[in-house]
């Protein structure tokens, strides 16, 4: 029995992570048509997203010291939904090689500090405030330049 449930769980999951990412990939592409292009540096505010073009040269590699300063101020792991390119991605023909999907509340706290953290070291991001009804949740913090799609 226990076995069994432990099984089901495991799926559960499973199934909440796949609909997870395909919310956040379907949110990416809508605010892409919306905005296009942002210059280096620059900065943007409306009630569905905030979009931060970043200063300098952004790598996936990096993910080290956002990682060190979540843990540090939180006490528990970033919360990476989607690292580098997922199989959503490649689906829809989004190039989301060099950034990933952390599933913290736009609105919270917490992504309060990340998103100070972010700018302070001029790395980009688009942290989506909306929700898909009736697919998972969808909120969540974009790290690197915006996927397009090829
Ligand atoms: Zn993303």
């Amino acid at each position: 029995m226990a076995e069994a449930a432990a099984k089901v769980e495991d799926v559960r999951k499973q199934m909440s992570g796949a609909d997870t990412q395909v919310a956040q990939a379907l949110i990416e592409m809508q605010a892409d048509k919306q905005l296009g292009k942002l210059r280096r540096g620059a900065f943007v505010r409306s009630t569905s997203l905030i979009r931060y073009a970043g200063a300098g040269p952004w790598a996936l590699s990096q993910v080290g010291k956002i990682q060190t300063f979540f843990q540090q101020k939180f006490g528990r792991p970033l919360p990476i939904a989607v690292f580098g390119q997922g199989a959503i991605h490649n689906q829809w023909h989004l190039d989301h090689r060099n950034a990933m999907d952390v599933s913290v509340n736009p609105n919270g706290q917490e992504a309060a500090a990340l998103m100070d953290f972010l700018r302070a070291n001029g790395i980009p991001f688009s942290a989506f405030r909306t929700a898909i009804p009736n697919v998972a949740t969808g909120p969540h913090i974009h790290i690197g330049l915006p996927s397009h799609r090829y």
